[in-house]
């Protein structure tokens, strides 16, 4: 059984794309909500017909006092993600402290280390945290890249922000991938272009993190365990 202790208010809901909101929240009975980028929140729903009215979301900022924000993609066939789109601003939720470990080494290996955050959709909500964070302690790794898969220019989340980031931080590239979608970046699905870069080399002092569904997650930790990666080099967080 979950413990909801916090009452988090949502203060403002913005849409991102078609399909997907994000949603701002603050903390009511307290001005401190501390989390590590890249952990989550389980919301509680109960007036969700269903067995099991509780739904995690990725925490989509980084630690900022009572303040977090979530990015939430709609299934039209889900119990909770319509009963979410239908809250307004000023609305309460319940919410659990924040939890899981889907977060960055500490700072000493991350100044020495690459990264690859490979995502689809809403998979980008614990590396925004992660991005966010990491600018905000001004903690440099040698190289980051983030691969975003979606299928149309209309799904790009954040794309403004990610591009204003990789053209402000050299160290951090930014890799939108559209499968649906005759644009001049970059086609198809994520894989061959993150394995091209790699270019089936095992690269020392590299971290994989992976994260959103699991057809996607499955085939990039296959990917990635074929070259010869080891699981001490691979993180990923599920959506389901
Ligand atoms: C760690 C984590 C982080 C996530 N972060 C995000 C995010 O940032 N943004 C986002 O859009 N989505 C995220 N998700 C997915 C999200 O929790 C929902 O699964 C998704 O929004 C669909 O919910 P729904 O109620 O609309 O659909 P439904 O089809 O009604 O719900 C399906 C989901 O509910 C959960 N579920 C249902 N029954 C059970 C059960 N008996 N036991 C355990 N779980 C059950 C499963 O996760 C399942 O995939 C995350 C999931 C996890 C696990």
């Amino acid at each position: 059984m979950q413990d909801f202790i916090h009452q988090a208010k949502i203060t403002e809901i913005q849409n991102l794309s078609p399909s997907v909101k994000s949603f701002k929240f603050q903390i009511i009975q307290s001005s401190e909500f501390n989390y590590e980028a890249g952990q989550f929140v389980i919301v509680s729903f109960p007036e969700i017909n269903h067995s099991f009215p509780y739904r995690s979301y990725s925490l989509a900022s980084a630690s900022d006092g009572s303040n977090f924000e979530l990015c939430v993609v709609l299934k039209p066939t889900g119990h909770a993600s319509p009963v979410l789109f239908e809250k307004k601003a000023g609305d309460v939720l319940q919410v659990t402290k924040p939890l899981g470990n889907f977060c960055l080494p500490d700072e000493e290996t991350i100044q020495k280390s690459s990264f690859y955050f490979i995502c689809t959709g809403t998979g980008i909500a614990p590396f925004r945290a992660m991005l966010q964070a990491l600018i905000r302690k001004n903690i440099k790794p040698i190289k980051l890249t983030l691969y975003f898969g979606a299928r149309k220019e209309e799904d790009i989340l954040y794309r403004e922000e990610m591009e204003k980031l990789a053209s402000t931080l050299d160290w951090f590239h930014y890799v939108p991938v559209l499968s649906q979608s005759n644009w001049n970046g970059a086609k198809g699905y994520v894989h061959p272009h993150y394995l091209n870069e790699i270019d089936n080399k095992i690269l020392a002092d590299t971290y994989f993190y992976i994260c959103g569904w699991s057809e996607m997650v499955k085939e990039t930790k296959n990917n990635l365990k074929a070259i010869g990666y080891s699981r001490k080099q691979i993180k990923f967080e599920l959506f389901d």
